[in-house]
Formats: C-alpha cells, structure tokens, sequence
C-alpha cells in the first residue's frame, strides 16, 4: 500500500453496506488527496442520502441478532480485528500518512493508540454489569440491567482517522449495537480498510456500515430524523456539533459529543524545566498541532519564563519539515489550504496587536499545505489565536504572575476539553485538579489519551465521555425492574 508516487491499492473504495462492498447508488465517487502533494490517492463511492438510509437498513435489520449475540463472541470479534489492526500496522500507517500527512511515526503510534479501543472493549463486553437490591422497605426487590442502546451513527473527523473510529465502533459493538459510521471526506481510505479488517475478522452483515460522502450533511440529517436511529456519537467542531444537537433534539436522540477545545498549557515557576519543554513538544507538536488536544495557550509564570521560551524555541527551530513519508519528518503538511489560511491568519493578528514573534511566522515554501513552526510570546488579551482552536503548529505565550492568575487565564475560555499544568508542587497540582474548568488534566505529561480512561469534555467540548467503562456505558441502556418480596 502507497509508495512514493502516491498510488494506493488495496485500500476498499466502496459503501460497506449490510456485509459487503458495492459503489454509490448513482455512481458518484469523490477524490481523496495527499496534503503534501495534492496528488489524488484515491476515488471513493460518495454515498446519497439514499445510501445512508440504506446502511440504516441493514443496521436496524442486524440490530436484534447482535444485541442477542453471546458477550463472548462480540468480545471475540474485537479481539480479532485488534490483532489484524496490529498484523497490518505498517499498510495502515502509510494509507493515513498519505492520505492526512502526519509523519509515518506517528502514524504508527496512532495505530497503537485506536487499536487499543478495540482491545479494551473486547475486554469490557463481557463485564457489562447490573444490580440485585432489596428496597429500604424491605418489601421488594430492585433488578437493574442494561441493554444495548440500538443502532448508532457515528460520523468522525479527519485528524485521527483511525482512533476516532475505533473509540466509537469498539464501545458500540462491545455493548451489542450496530454501527452505520460516515468517516470525514478528507480521510476515508484510512476508515475503509478498518472496516475491511472487520469483515475479515468475521463481522456480521449489518453490524458494521460505512457510508463515505463529500455532503455530510444531506448524508446525515435523513439518517438522524429516522425513529430507528437510537444514537448519534459525533466527534468534531463544537458549531457543527451544535447544529447536530439541534437535529437530534426533534427525537430526542441520545448523543455523545467529542467537540472542540482551547487546551491551556500552564508552566508554574516550580517545574522541572526538561519536562515541561519535553512535554509541550508534545502537547503542541503531535498530529502537526491538529488535534483538539492540543495545547493552544500557553501560560508561563513569569520566573520560568524566559528559560522555558528559549530552551522550546531551540527545539522547534531544529524540526525538520518533510513529507509525512520521508525518513526523519518532524512537521507535516497540514490537511489543506484552508487549515494554512487559518495558521497564518492568527499568527498575523497576534503580531499585528503586539505578540512578540519568536521563530517562524510564514508559509514553507514548496508544493503542498505547510505552515513553518512558530512561537509567539508576550500574546496580548483579545489576540483571536487566545480564542480559536489554532489546529496548526503555533505556540502562543503569555506570561502571568501568580498562581490565581494562570487558573483565571486558563479558564477564561468557552471550552473545557484538556489542560495541561507543570509543577513539582503537589498541593498545587491538586489544586488545579479542582479549579481547572476541564474534562482532562496533563499534570507534568502532555499526552493524556488512553483508552482505559474516560477521555471527555466540559462547557462547550462536549457531552459523554469515550473510552473506560464509562465509554461502554454511552451505548448502554439502563432498565429498573421491581419485584414483591418473594
Ligand atoms: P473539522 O473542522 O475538523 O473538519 P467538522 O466538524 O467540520 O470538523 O467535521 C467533522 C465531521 O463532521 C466530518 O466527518 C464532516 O464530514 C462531518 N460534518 C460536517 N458538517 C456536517 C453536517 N452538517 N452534518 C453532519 N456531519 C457533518
């Protein structure tokens, strides 16, 4: 799969409707590019509404079976698709760096990553629990249990292409529902042959549908109106969250939303400075700064602050940018031309109200979407890059002064996904664990994502948590039966 020359075969490019593989009613197809390029990789069917109401179909028509499969045998088929996930990690590692840009390294530790959902809801699916009680009366006896939720619709976004897929189609077949997923246009080929791993692991037909298409929305809404639609787990912009939300609302749709964040990355006078520089690498750096985790706002106290800006700074200046395929690749491209248009468009604001630019600041100079890796410091209150999720490689500064100061600045925002906080101070770090408006807490690391913990937001990030036990429980319906006292 893929070599130098852009071709990908192998890959499925067709709806993945009821078990098998088969082209858009109508014939239609899109082209999926490679960021780095703009070379066309891949035509992909570009499914119709009528498509879609078609995959609902057969996941509505194979709900009952798989709600009765065996725990086991649900358990045993996530289980199957986490190793050929692994026995395929290289093919799937080049079709997502082509098709997103993120370096092939990280690529691979994506698929480590979104593997590990499916290994840890094959674990879950034979431990969905319930309760026996005996009433505080005493004159009955309460039996909880919990059922599948009903066909699901996912739809996913392009920076994680095969972890955003994974986080939702493992918990959902794990609690026995069926899946109708529509993976971003941008990066569908990488979602494909996760599916075609699926049927080769032994997915039922109808258990699993793909349904690719450049118009998510004319896709979608028919699908989301449809009574037996039974959830809508999203993970995307907080607007088009917030549009789906409001379509859900007509049937009260159970939904889970993973929307976007406004990450505050505090580093206090106390830190182990390596760490700190080492970790917001990280928090920054990852995924070419498209992830909604990444750290958008940095604030550093103000004794540490000069070190901590010129010791990062050195290590920004010596990324090498590259193709996400050539050895040695730091800095990707980002996913299109827009995504550059709107690096810049921060950065020049900042600049224009007074942000110090440190390294960086431009356009790379070659074929294909790359913004230069950059660091402001001295941003000044009311530059937009303190208000928009940047999704790009740009560090932005601000210095404070205490303690009560950095918590006001990192939660003076509307979202709440992830902060990120460096101190050697314990009482501190615990502190910040209750006042910090935030789903998630980076204390003294700056990667948090993990399947065995409930990854989520607050505010405007979002609803429900993915991942954990709490993960399976967004598929799970609960029902409350009493009894008399035998
Ligand atoms: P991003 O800005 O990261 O591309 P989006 O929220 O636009 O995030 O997209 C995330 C996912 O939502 C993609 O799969 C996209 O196709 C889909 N999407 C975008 N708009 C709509 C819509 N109106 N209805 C349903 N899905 C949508």
């Amino acid at each position: 799969v893929g070599d130098e020359h852009v071709s990908v075969t192998g890959v499925p490019t067709g709806l993945f409707i009821g078990g098998s593989w088969r082209p858009a009613s109508g014939g239609a197809t899109f082209d999926v590019r490679d960021p780095s390029t703009g070379a066309v990789l891949a035509s992909v069917a570009d499914a119709t509404a009528e498509d879609g109401l078609r995959a609902l179909d057969a996941a509505a028509a194979a709900q009952e079976d798989w709600a009765a499969t065996a725990p086991r045998r649900r358990s045993d088929l996530l289980r199957r698709a986490f190793d050929l996930v692994h026995e395929h990690t290289d093919d799937i590692a080049a079709i997502m760096t082509l098709e997103m840009g993120k370096p092939l390294a990280e690529s691979r530790g994506e698929v480590v990553y979104g593997a590990e959902f499916l290994r840890w809801f094959s674990e879950e699916a034979v431990r969905i629990g319930g309760d026996y009680r005996t009433t505080p009366e005493g004159t009955g006896r309460g039996i909880v249990l919990k059922r599948p939720v009903g066909p699901v619709y996912a739809i996913t976004p392009w920076n994680f292409p095969l972890a955003m897929a994974t986080r939702k189609i493992a918990p959902a077949l794990a609690a026995g529902c069926t899946v109708v997923l529509k993976p971003a246009d941008l990066t569908p080929l990488t979602t494909l042959f996760l599916v075609e791993l699926f049927r080769r692991a032994g997915l039922p037909d109808g258990v699993l549908n793909v349904v690719p298409s450049s118009d998510a929305k004319a896709l979608s809404a028919p699908i989301i109106e449809d009574r037996r639609l039974r959830k809508l787990t999203f993970t995307g912009s907080t607007p088009v969250g917030s549009a789906l939300l409001k379509q859900a609302a007509d049937s009260v749709l159970k939904t889970s939303m993973e929307l976007g964040g406004n990450a505050p990355l505090l580093v206090f006078d106390d830190a182990d400075l390596d760490r700190a520089v080492d970790a917001a690498v990280q928090a920054k750096f990852r995924n070419v700064g498209e992830a909604c985790t990444a750290a958008n706002r940095f604030f550093v106290q103000e004794g540490i602050a000069d070190a901590f800006t010129a010791a990062l700074t050195e290590k920004v200046r010596a990324f090498r940018i590259g193709r996400g395929t050539e050895d040695g690749t730091d800095i990707g491209p980002l996913i299109d031309g827009r995504a550059v248009d709107k690096a810049a468009g921060l950065v020049d604001d900042a600049v224009a109200r007074g942000a110090q630019l440190v390294t960086g600041g431009e356009r790379v100079d070659r074929e294909g979407t790359f913004y230069a890796p950059t660091v402001l410091d001295d941003v000044q209150p009311g530059s937009d890059i303190l208000t928009t999720e940047i999704f790009g490689p740009v560090v932005s500064i601000t210095r404070f002064a205490t303690e009560e100061e950095g918590i006001r600045l990192a939660n003076d925002t509307e979202y709440g996904l992830v902060a990120y906080a460096f101190t050697e101070d314990v009482r501190r770090g615990q502190r910040l664990a209750e006042r910090l408006e935030t789903g998630m807490l980076g204390w003294n690391t700056g990667v948090v994502s993990n399947a065995a913990f409930p990854f989520g937001g607050v505010k405007s990030s979002g609803l429900g948590r993915e991942g954990s036990h709490e993960g399976l429980e967004e598929y799970l319906e609960t029902v409350y039966v009493l009894t008399p006292d035998p």
